[in-house]
């Protein structure tokens, strides 16, 4: 995807100027650093990103710049992306199940922390070097996040107690790592966690090196912003109850650091009375509506740049792809008044939409336009 400057101050001002046919990605690096730089001040430990939430050169060198000095991967084209546009950070590679040539290309790329959750997969790890520190992966059936991330990855209390004291055996580093799934509302899955992990150290007789807290730090989706320093309170006060030695902490948030980096522009092809027909739909840029709630950060914008006005009618709205699932779940609330190449801003679109843009029937996301702060 290539980046184009803009000399415009606003996304509005951008559209009327050049009046796009094709979606438009607007990337703020101002408000990525902030989020940066709120995670940084605020999170009682080690701040890494989880590059899957928005694998964008720009995002890595961005986050780079504001002080991310670690990263969280998941494969070898990640630490390969990571090590391009982000040299000297720390690579962290957490995909608890890798391929014997994936080790090899973790071990040339120097990844520093590696989670388990399972004995097969750690006896795969048995000629990584001495002391380098293996995280073991604990899932607990907790509510409260958008979706599930125990589903898939991670072990018992009881077979990551066991896990941790191979890990210590073997000579490695033990530490363990949770995700308590993605978009957490509240702070309750970490206290619960956080709580089950010293448990978990304690039957398994080992002290933790580093206890990693996951992802799953919510964005802004609805109207009220979230409110991180709470679960980040949360998390050093329980942390500071549970353990007699408490291990460093790390957080590797994806969705929460990136969400604000990017707003999507998606133009109205055709409307009437009950369907609106964007450009871009669940096979491009707007791919997790069909997984997660949807969020209310939708702005109209006239084709000529203003607001519009019309009394809100709710309508089904349809990507432009000839698939009957290219549709959002929800009927949308948008202003009667809205006509043909007039434009939808959807805010806080920085974490798995760009990521998840396919090429479908010749549609998908191709441009991104940078806004600079004006001063
Ligand atoms: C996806 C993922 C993350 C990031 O999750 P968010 O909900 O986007 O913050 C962090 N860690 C791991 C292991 C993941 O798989």
């Amino acid at each position: 995807m290539r980046i184009d400057p803009s000399l415009s101050p606003t996304p509005e001002s951008w559209l009327a100027a050049n009046a796009p046919d094709a979606p438009v990605f607007f990337f703020h690096p101002e408000r990525l650093a902030e989020v940066a730089r709120e995670f940084r001040a605020g999170f009682p430990g080690l701040v890494t990103y989880a590059v899957k939430a928005n694998p964008a050169p720009e995002m890595i060198r961005a986050l780079h710049g504001a002080g991310i000095t670690a990263f969280d991967v998941a494969s070898p084209a990640e630490m390969a992306l990571v090590r391009a546009h982000a040299p000297g950070a720390a690579l962290h590679y957490h995909n608890p199940v890798r391929s014997a040539a994936e080790i090899t290309v973790g071990v040339e790329a120097g990844c520093v922390s590696w989670s388990v959750d399972r004995a097969s997969e750690l006896e795969k790890l048995r000629s990584l070097p001495a002391g380098t520190e293996i995280a073991v992966r604990l899932k607990l059936p907790v509510a409260g996040a958008a979706y599930d991330f125990g589903a898939k990855f991670g072990a018992t209390p009881d077979q990551a107690a066991a896990l941790l004291r191979r890990v210590a055996e073997l000579g490695f580093t033990p530490s363990l790592t949770f995700h308590p799934g993605t978009q957490c509302a509240s702070p309750e899955p970490w206290a619960r966690y956080i709580a089950e992990a010293a448990a978990v150290a304690r039957s398994a007789n080992v002290v933790l090196h580093r206890l990693n807290v996951g992802g799953g730090f919510p964005a802004h989706r609805d109207t009220d912003r979230p409110d991180l320093q709470a679960i980040f309170d949360t998390i050093r006060e329980v942390t500071e109850g549970a353990f007699d030695t408490a291990p460093q902490l790390v957080c590797e948030p994806g969705r929460a650091l990136a969400a604000e980096a990017l707003t999507l522009a998606l133009r109205v092809k055709g409307v009437d009375e009950e369907a609106v027909f964007l450009n871009d739909g669940v096979y491009g840029g707007l791919a997790e509506w069909r997984d997660i709630a949807p969020m209310s950060r939708v702005r109209p914008v006239a084709a000529a740049g203003g607001a519009l006005c019309g009394a809100l009618r709710r309508r089904i709205v349809f990507g432009p792809t000839c698939d009957s699932i290219d549709r959002l779940p929800e009927l949308l609330p948008l202003p009667g008044d809205l006509a043909e190449g007039d434009y939808l801003l959807f805010e806080g679109m920085g974490a798995y939409s760009r990521a998840l843009v396919t090429g479908f029937n010749g549609y998908g996301v191709r441009r991104v336009v940078e806004i600079e702060k004006q001063s």
